[in-house]
């Protein structure tokens, strides 16, 4: 059995069984006589152990990830500086509440992420466990410092299951269905989406400023009783979207000019996923509000929500919580920052540019792949419909890919940001291999 540092030097799968072999099928059986039945399972995966890009699963078959646990392990699987800092922390403190008292390594990263927050102006951090609950927060911040009620979201958009976050999806009307009332005052309006126009014959026809000004601002709601306009600069699980350049922009214009704040949900498209810390900064726009979550301490739970100093006016007691900034979290995520600041953002922008204009090649040379688009190792490819984009995702997982489906009928790439060229190259062939196999 090879080390979990010889893991991580796989450049391509290596299956020693059929997926899934035995062992995989026995866990799967028990899995399913106990666990909840709304854990929406996407094929039958079994790790057992994982470095860098590669996971073992418990029959000892090597795959490729190309999900990194739904984008989350952004320094790779287990990378050994991470490892190293959560073995330090858990052995001097494993837990003592932020919320009432006061824990070092939680001060050095809220330093940190405030240094990193967009524009370089003064920021506050909140953390917590995960990026429904920094979404929670800012939308709780927003409602409290501005003493409005309404929240606008957009179609297409993931913010999380819990209530408020559930209220602001809108990209299934499973993740709501029976599940109602949900949190009133929550509107929606259209992303730019030029594969899936919202309203009108495309986005570009009618831009989601007009949308917002000439429909909702005058129809449903005034604007000086909107406490915040919630996005995600590049979409996630609605497909991996990419607005057009100036869009975001716009979006920053209108909150200015009706005093809304913009809230930057970046739980997924944040920590240089897209080549830089932040998505928005592709665009130059300062939020407000920024989430993040997910790849911000390479798979121990975390989320913030950083804010500009002046909306932080919120007084003791309003908001807290037992566990969010855990100090293991936080030494996870002080050490996933130094990397992806050192080294990892700009090679996700490198890596990334080489998996797009592979894929761009694969797009060409059939029908079956409508686009790609993308940012860094943000990368969607969208195919006919969704049964397509189900079955490359099943194609691509029985040859040792691992990839997710997400939104109506794209297929997401995003693997863990020390992915090499050999391994997007061997990525690329399993890929055009399996939409040979669909036709
Ligand atoms: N926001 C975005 C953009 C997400 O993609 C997700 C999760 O996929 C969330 C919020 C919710 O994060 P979590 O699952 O950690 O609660």
């Amino acid at each position: 059995m090879s080390t979990i540092a010889e893991l991580a030097l796989a450049d391509a799968p290596r299956l020693v069984t059929e997926l899934p072999g035995p062992q995989a099928r026995a866990l799967v059986e028990r899995d399913a006589r106990v666990t909840s039945p709304s854990l929406p399972r996407a094929y039958p995966l079994v790790p057992a152990r994982a470095a860098g890009c590669v996971v073992e699963d418990v029959d000892g078959n090597l795959l490729l990830d190309f999900n990194a646990g739904i984008a989350v392990t952004s320094t790779g699987h287990a990378h050994p500086d991470v490892v190293e800092a959560i073995r330090r922390q858990a052995g001097e403190l494993l837990h003592y509440s932020a919320s009432d008292f006061y824990l070092p390594v939680y001060v050095d990263l809220c330093e940190r992420l405030a240094g990193l927050f967009p524009g370089g102006g003064r920021a506050r951090v909140f953390l917590t466990n995960s990026g429904t609950e920094a979404v929670e927060a800012a939308v709780k911040l927003a409602r409290w410092h501005t003493g409005r009620q309404y929240v606008i979201a957009f179609f297409g958009s993931f913010h999380g299951r819990t209530y408020g976050s559930a209220s602001l999806t809108a990209s299934k009307a499973r993740y709501r269905a029976r599940f109602g009332p949900l949190l009133p005052g929550v509107l929606h309006a259209p992303y730019a989406d030029s594969f899936r126009p919202n309203l009108g014959r495309s986005e570009w026809d009618f831009p989601t400023a007009s949308y917002l000004e000439g429909v909702l601002f005058e129809r449903l709601v005034e604007p000086e009783e909107v406490a915040a306009i919630v996005v995600e600069p590049i979409q996630g699980e609605g497909g991996y979207v990419v607005p057009p350049p100036g869009w975001l922009a716009a979006l920053r214009e209108l909150c200015d000019r009706h005093g809304i704040l913009l809230v930057a949900d970046e739980v997924q498209s944040g920590i240089g996923r897209t080549g830089r810390m932040w998505a928005i900064e592709r665009e130059g726009v300062v939020p407000d509000v920024l989430v993040a979550g997910k790849g911000i301490a390479s798979g121990m739970p975390l989320g913030a929500m950083l804010a500009r100093e002046e909306v932080v006016t919120w007084t003791p007691g309003t908001h807290g919580s037992t566990y969010g900034g855990n100090p293991v979290a936080c030494a996870a995520a002080l050490e996933t920052l130094r990397l992806v600041e050192d080294e990892l953002a700009a090679r996700a922008a490198e890596t990334g540019d080489r998996l797009l204009a592979g894929l761009g090649g694969l797009a060409r040379r059939g029908d079956a792949i409508r686009g790609v688009r993308g940012a860094g190792l943000m990368v969607g490819i969208e195919l006919a419909d969704h049964e397509t984009a189900a079955a490359l995702e099943q194609e691509c997982f029985r040859r040792g890919l691992l990839v997710l489906s997400a939104g109506d009928a794209a297929l997401r790439i995003s693997p863990p940001l020390v992915v090499t060229p050999a391994q997007i190259d061997r990525a690329l062939e399993i890929l055009a291999a399996a939409v040979g196999a669909l036709d």
